[in-house]
C-alpha cells in the first residue's frame, strides 16, 4: 500500500489525502481501475494534517499531481481551495464539501452523493420513504440527495438538534426522536457508530420485511447490519457506494468509462483480507 506523509510523497498522477488516510482503500481500487484500461498511472494515499492543508496543497500542485480524492478531516477545506464546481456536472456539485479536485482547473466536485445513488440501483423503493441516522456531512449531503429523488425522509441523530435546519427547509421531512423504522423501505445508517464498534437504537420490530438496512461504513463488522439481519432485511454495507464515487471521481479526471467490475473486486479482496486478519 502506498501511503506516504506529504512532504515525503513522490511525484504521482492522482492521489487520495486526508487524516487518517493509511487504511484507505482508494489507491488499490484505482490501481485496479488503472491496470484494467492500461494506464499508466500512479495514485497514492497522502496524510496532510489539518493545519498543514494549505502547504500541502501547494506541494502537490508542485509535484505534478492532477487530481485528488478528499477525505476527512479536509472536505470543506477542499471546496474552499477551488475555484469553483463543474459546470458540466451539476450532479457532482458539492453540498457538504468536496471529495474530488481537479488541481489543472482548480475545479471541486462530489462523487459521493450520486455514488450512494447508484449503489442503491438495485433495489425498488415503492414506499420512497426513509429513516436516516445521523447528522454529520455524509448524513445531511445524502439527505438532500434523496429528498431531491422524491423520498420522504425521517431524519434522527443522537445529537437532538442538527436536523432542525434542514428540516425547516425541505419539504417532506421529519425529525423523529426514536429510530422507528415502521413503514420505510430504507433505513440508513450514515453515522460513524460502526468504525467505533457501535450499534444504533433501532427498533427493528417494526421494520418492514421489504425494507434496505444500509451502512455506509464498510470494512469493519457493522452492529446495525448485524441486527437488521437477524431480521431478515436486505441488508448493504458502504463498499458498494465507496466504488461507485471512486468510479464517478477517475470518470470526471480521465474522460473514460471506469471499469467497475475490477473496482469492486478489489475492494471485496482487500475488505475479506483485513476481515480475515481482524
Ligand atoms: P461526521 O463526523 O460528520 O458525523 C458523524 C455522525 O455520526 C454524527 O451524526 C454523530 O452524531 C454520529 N455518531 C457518531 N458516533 C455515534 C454513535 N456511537 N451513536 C450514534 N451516532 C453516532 O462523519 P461523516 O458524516 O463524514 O461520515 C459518517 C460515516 O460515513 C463514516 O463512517 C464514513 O466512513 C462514512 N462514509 C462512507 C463513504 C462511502 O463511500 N461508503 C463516503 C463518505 C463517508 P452526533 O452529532 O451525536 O455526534
Amino acid at each position: 500500500m502506498s501511503a506516504f506523509e506529504w512532504r515525503e510523497a513522490p511525484p504521482g498522477d492522482y492521489a487520495v489525502i486526508g487524516d487518517p488516510v493509511a487504511h484507505s482503500l482508494s489507491p488499490a481500487m484505482h490501481a485496479a481501475a488503472y491496470q484494467a484500461c492500461g494506464l499508466q498511472l500512479a495514485y497514492h494515499a497522502i496524510r496532510i494534517p489539518e493545519a498543514e492543508f494549505d502547504e500541502a496543497m501547494a506541494w502537490l500542485v508542485e509535484l505534478g499531481y492532477r487530481g485528488l480524492n478528499v477525505t476527512l478531516p479536509h472536505k470543506l477545506r477542499a471546496w474552499d481551495w477551488a475555484d469553483g464546481t463543474d459546470p458540466a456536472r451539476s450532479d457532482l456539485a458539492p453540498r457538504a464539501g468536496a471529495n474530488t479536485l481537479n488541481l489543472q482547473s482548480k475545479l471541486a466536485v462530489s462523487t459521493d452523493e450520486a455514488g450512494f445513488m447508484a449503489s442503491l440501483s438495485d433495489h425498488e423503493f415503492p414506499r420512497k420513504r426513509a429513516l436516516i441516522c445521523g447528522a454529520g456531512g455524509t448524513a445531511m449531503a445524502l439527505a438532500a440527495r434523496l429528498a431531491e429523488n422524491g423520498f420522504e425522509l425521517k431524519l434522527w441523530n443522537r445529537t437532538p438538534g442538527k436536523w432542525d435546519v434542514f428540516a425547516s427547509e425541505t419539504n417532506r421531512t421529519e425529525v423523529v426522536p426514536a429510530l422507528d423504522p415502521a413503514g420505510c423501505d430504507l433505513i440508513l445508517n450514515a453515522t460513524s457508530a460502526t468504525l467505533q464498534g457501535f450499534d444504533l437504537p433501532v427498533d427493528w420490530a417494526r421494520a418492514e420485511p421489504d425494507a434496505l438496512a444500509y451502512d455506509v461504513a464498510y470494512g469493519k463488522p457493522s452492529p446495525f447490519l448485524e441486527s437488521a439481519s437477524k431480521k431478515k432485511l436486505t441488508c448493504q454495507d458502504g463498499l458498494r457506494m465507496l466504488m461507485e464515487q471512486g468510479a464517478l471521481s477517475f470518470e470526471w479526471w480521465l474522460g473514460i468509462s471506469a471499469p467497475r467490475t475490477d473496482m469492486i473486486t478489489v475492494l471485496h479482496e482487500r475488505t475479506a483480507a483485513n476481515l480475515g486478519d481482524a
